[in-house]
């Protein structure tokens, strides 16, 4: 037998479904010369939402000055526009050095999970998740233990759930609001109640708050880490989602609140940014004139707003298709039904999705790469023109009519 190549064990409990087999189907089919309409990831460059031109304007006249690496934590004057974005969302004594650029938010997330985890040591991360949540535990050698949001109530974190499943091998809390795939806004009184189970378990609250801008009718949100100052909070946002320049892999994370019991792990986040050397130094001179310039988000949520349309019309018409239900999104750019298990009885969610692929050349990804518990939810990214959305919403009908007539 010829000597066989295998990955590492540290990535048997790694997968990120959103560009997993699925996609990789819809790849090769395009490569036939097919065309997919795609609501699978919330990449809005492909979908015609600019970034802002005096953003994009800004990294072409930088561009000769981006040639070298910079500070591992990244630019200053992008870090001071960072702290003042801190200060905007009553998140108190946040200094310069307390703010990491990275390649994207996602890079600081497996930075962080592998500067805090020992083997074997737990994470409270939702399911539904944004699944770079869990395989980034995983990677750094932690458990996820995944507490249920609540469909029946607005997919809202069941603290119950949170607080049943901590044991002394927890370490953190991840809460992603808005939320990813669901689309929830969480209220005060909950993410006040999050931090008092933190508080009381002495664990680390990781707020993933990257859509924190992108909120529908006339919602505002709350950063996790205005709440308190006795709990360590890392909070992480970028310039993917609110200002749709998602390729120029530009995110940050924010250490805050009782950092003075944290100076060990600080001292790991500081090594471990300083062996990437530095972030992309082109995306980090977006960082000011973005968080400074004309948020041009607020017209995209706005009641006539591109975003609102589309969402409006992608809930109206899944909703109407027998044994789909759907809890409106309130945020973020994704909706994730529920088919009701009596008229489709699945399995394999991920066998749906490959049907729906080639039969009706639309693409989704399964509610169990969300880490969802039954193969019962889907997610829909409701990023295309309506006139596309429209299309896949029929076929997706037209395909779920000939399931129920099996
Ligand atoms: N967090 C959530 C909840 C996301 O949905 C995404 C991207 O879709 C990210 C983080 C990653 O963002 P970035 O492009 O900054 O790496």
């Amino acid at each position: 037998m010829t000597h066989q190549i295998h990955k590492s064990n540290k990535l048997l409990n790694v997968c990120y479904e959103i560009r997993g087999p699925v996609p990789e189907r819809a790849r090769q089919m395009e490569e036939d010369g097919q065309r997919i309409i795609k609501l699978n990831i919330g990449n809005l460059a492909n979908f015609g939402f600019d970034a802002p031109d005096e953003v994009v304007q800004d990294v072409i006249r930088n561009l000769p000055n981006a040639a070298g690496y910079v500070d591992s934590k990244g630019l200053f004057p992008a870090r001071k526009a960072i702290m003042h974005y801190t200060q905007e969302k009553n998140i108190a004594d946040v200094t310069v050095d307390d703010i990491y650029i990275g390649n994207g938010a996602s890079e600081l997330i497996v930075m962080s999970m592998q500067g805090l985890l020992n083997n074997g040591d737990e994470v409270l991360v939702p399911a539904p998740d944004y699944p770079l949540w869990t395989a980034a535990v995983s990677l750094a050698g932690g458990t996820p233990r995944h507490y249920l949001c609540d469909e029946a109530n607005g997919w809202l974190p069941a603290i119950d759930d949170m607080r049943a499943k901590i044991t002394p091998r927890t370490k953190a809390i991840v809460v992603i609001n808005p939320n990813n795939p669901t689309g929830a806004l969480y209220p005060d009184d909950l993410l006040k109640e999050t931090v008092e189970l933190a508080r009381l378990h002495n664990l680390i609250i990781y707020a993933d708050e990257i859509y924190d801008k992108v909120l529908y009718d006339g919602a505002t949100h709350t950063s996790l880490a205005s709440l308190a100052d006795d709990v360590l909070f890392v909070t992480f946002n970028g310039l993917s989602k609110n200002y749709r320049a998602c390729g120029y892999r530009a995110g940050w994370m924010v250490v805050s609140g009782n950092k003075k019991v944290a100076g060990d792990y600080i001292d790991g986040l500081n090594i471990l940014s300083t062996m990437r050397l530095c972030a992309n130094v082109p995306g980090q001179y977006a960082i000011q004139t973005a968080l400074g310039g004309y948020q041009s988000i607020n017209d995209l949520v706005a009641p006539n707003g591109r975003l609102t349309k589309q969402r409006d019309l992608a809930w109206e018409r899944l909703t109407a298709i027998p044994g789909v239900t759907c809890v409106k999104p309130k945020a973020a750019l994704y909706m994730f039904p529920r088919l009701d298990p009596k008229l489709y009885p699945l399995e394999d969610d991920q066998q749906l999705m490959l049907e729906l692929l080639q039969e009706e050349k639309v693409l989704l990804v399964q509610g169990t790469g969300f880490n969802w518990i039954a193969p019962d939810h889907f997610r829909v990214v409701f990023l295309p023109h309506l006139d596309d959305l429209n299309e896949a919403i029929s076929r997706l009908d037209r395909f779920l009519a000939g399931y129920r007539k099996r």
